[in-house]
């Protein structure tokens, strides 16, 4: 075993969120627990050349270029395979990414071809009788303290736990890979991308308005909208909301919809499930608008406003315009 820890740095065309670089963190976390003593970031994909050298502010010394005819855009088989060359002609001391939808996808697959044990959406690793693990488990409605025993370790880190900053200003020096894979690796990959809401999505918006039940109906999002628009953010909404038909699947918050971690959530009329809760427990800020000063939403929200949500939105949205109109 090398002391190296290996960071797949998730990149949709060479693009990488800041929610991709928490995977540094974690190495990072990895590092001050005793795992490894290097971190090398592995870039999959020529088109993603460009981001090797600043990678090193982030901890990496060295940043594997995996080119291949194959990896011409993601495909998770394929970058589970690449993984699994990497960790067989390394030896790396760790494997980690984030435990995003795709940073899963391909852990999971790298450590089912290297015959690997994979633990996904840890929050704190330590070093004891192997490695000592705490992960979310459950769509986010509990933690799981368990030891992990392997000879390379391939983790995930939960989403929004560990830091996405740069850690300094060095960089990484590069190095190619060119790993063995036939056409049948690459035979899911994305070939085309459609894009359902320009410009503020749910997912990027640091403000969310969303709304449940209590919102009655989809015209009863007219309100929410308006309010949205007027800070520049997004509409989200509960389950409750889609199975109604109020608004759209992919508007939906919660453990079988987005995971989103904006500076604020404004949850209007929704009770605070936990299959809600999980999507939105990493906003920076929370208010609940509530008719039920009882509602487990607004037992954990910072703010709180008890009242009718029909009456409170359009009163806030009038106040912003007076105000702004003032200014
Ligand atoms: C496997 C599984 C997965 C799930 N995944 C998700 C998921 O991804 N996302 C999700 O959201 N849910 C999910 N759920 C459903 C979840 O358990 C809850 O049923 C759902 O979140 C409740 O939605 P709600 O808060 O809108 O509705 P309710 O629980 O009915 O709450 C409505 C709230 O509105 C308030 N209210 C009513 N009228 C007004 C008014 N005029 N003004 C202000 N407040 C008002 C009420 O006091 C109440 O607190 C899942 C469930 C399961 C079993």
């Amino acid at each position: 075993m090398s002391n190296e820890i290996l960071v797949v740095v998730e990149h949709d065309r060479g693009e990488v969120t800041e929610t991709s670089y928490q995977a540094f963190g974690l190495a990072r976390t990895l590092l001050s627990a005793g795992v490894g003593t290097s971190i090398t970031a592995v870039v999959i994909g020529a088109e993603a050349d460009a981001l090797a050298a600043g990678i090193g502010s982030y901890g990496a010394g060295l940043s594997v270029l995996v080119h291949h005819a194959e990896l011409t855009d993601y495909a998770p088989e394929a970058w589970g395979d690449v993984v699994a060359q990497l960790i067989a002609s390394r030896a790396p001391a760790a494997v980690v990414a984030t435990g995003t939808d795709r940073g899963n996808e391909v852990l999971a697959h790298a450590a089912a071809i290297a015959d690997l044990p994979f633990a996904a959406n840890v929050t704190d690793v330590s070093l004891a009788d192997g490695l000592g693990l705490t992960r979310v488990r459950w769509g986010g409605s509990l933690l799981e303290q368990s030891r992990l025993h392997a000879p390379v370790y391939v983790l995930s880190g939960s989403a929004h736990t560990f830091t996405g900053e740069p850690s300094g200003d060095a960089a990484a020096t590069t190095e190619v890979f060119e790993p063995t894979l036939d056409a049948s690796a690459a035979r899911t990959r994305v070939v085309d991308r459609v894009t359902l809401a320009a410009g503020i999505t749910l997912t990027t918006a640091a403000v969310v308005v969303s709304g449940g039940r209590g919102v009655g109906s989809a015209d009863g999002f007219a309100p929410l909208t308006e309010l949205a628009d007027l800070l520049g953010g997004a509409v989200g909404c509960s389950r409750v909301v889609t199975n109604n038909g109020w608004r759209p699947h992919s508007d939906q918050v919660g453990q079988t919809g987005k995971r989103i971690a904006p500076e604020l959530y404004i949850a209007c009329g929704i009770s605070g499930a936990i299959q809600h809760w999980v999507g939105m427990m990493a906003s920076k800020h929370v208010l609940a608008i509530n008719t039920d000063n009882e509602a487990n939403m607004v037992g954990k929200a910072e703010y709180a406003v008890i009242g009718d949500l029909h009456k409170i939105l359009p009163a806030v949205s009038d106040e912003i315009r007076r105000r702004r109109a003032s200014a």
